[in-house]
């Protein structure tokens, strides 16, 4: 079988501001059979960090920035091309669930021509206290350097503000569902979920497969 994106696969993206939650609900997501969640930051976390590549993701994150768009939608892809031949996530039948990526309109036109993206979740928590304080509480939990300083928190969430949010608008309305990310994990997951179940593409996708 060939790990070339011979059409385009099917998709739903996360779009929300660090500490808005994409990252926990992706992994819910993505322990539903069908459902393969792929988080843009752990790829890039995974990455040796004393290759070029990994030490270049280590200096652009932590000044809060994003890594260049070629070399993002390059290691993204070749991941996802990884995943494919190794069978892990079934392109025929599994949903990406995509967290992380794109974060700027340029990736977004970028993986258009792999991915047909049938929703996007914006996580929305315009409580930027809030944010925050998730970030500083997860820079202890999971050793984030990213998240351990307030210069570099508040670079991230205006990088949001900046680059990422204008994604909603190339998506446009019809394609985007907007999900309290205040509320309880449960209450989002169940939010999603039961939106992604009333999709006419979800009722037809899921006869394909057993
Ligand atoms: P969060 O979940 O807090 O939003 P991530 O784990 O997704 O953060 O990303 C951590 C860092 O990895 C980002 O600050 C950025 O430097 C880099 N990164 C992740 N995804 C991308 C992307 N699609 N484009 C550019 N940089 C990215």
């Amino acid at each position: 079988m060939t790990a070339t994106f011979v059409e385009r696969r099917p998709a739903f993206l996360f779009l929300g501001a660090p500490g808005s939650g994409k990252g926990t609900q992706g992994k819910i997501l993505g322990s539903i059979p069908r459902f393969f969640h792929c988080a843009c930051g752990d790829i890039f976390r995974s990455l040796d960090t004393r290759t070029e590549l990994g030490q270049k993701f280590v200096a652009y994150s932590s000044r809060g920035e994003l890594v260049p768009d070629e070399l993002t939608i390059q290691l993204w892809k070749a991941q996802v091309d990884n995943w494919a031949e190794s069978h892990v996530y079934k392109p025929d039948i599994d949903f990406l669930v995509l967290d992380g990526i794109p974060r700027n309109v340029a990736q977004a036109r970028m993986i258009d021509d792999f991915l047909e993206v049938h929703q996007v979740f914006h996580l929305s928590c315009p409580n930027r206290a809030e944010l925050a304080r998730r970030m500083r509480k997860r820079a202890l939990k999971d050793n984030r350097l990213d998240d351990a300083s307030e210069s570099v928190i508040q670079n991230r969430i205006s990088t949001y503000e900046a680059e990422t949010k204008p994604i909603l608008d190339h998506y446009g309305p019809g394609l985007v569902t907007e999900i309290d990310a205040t509320r309880q994990p449960v209450e989002v997951v169940a939010a999603i979920l039961s939106t992604i179940i009333h999709l006419p593409f979800y009722k037809t996708f899921t006869r394909l497969g057993v």
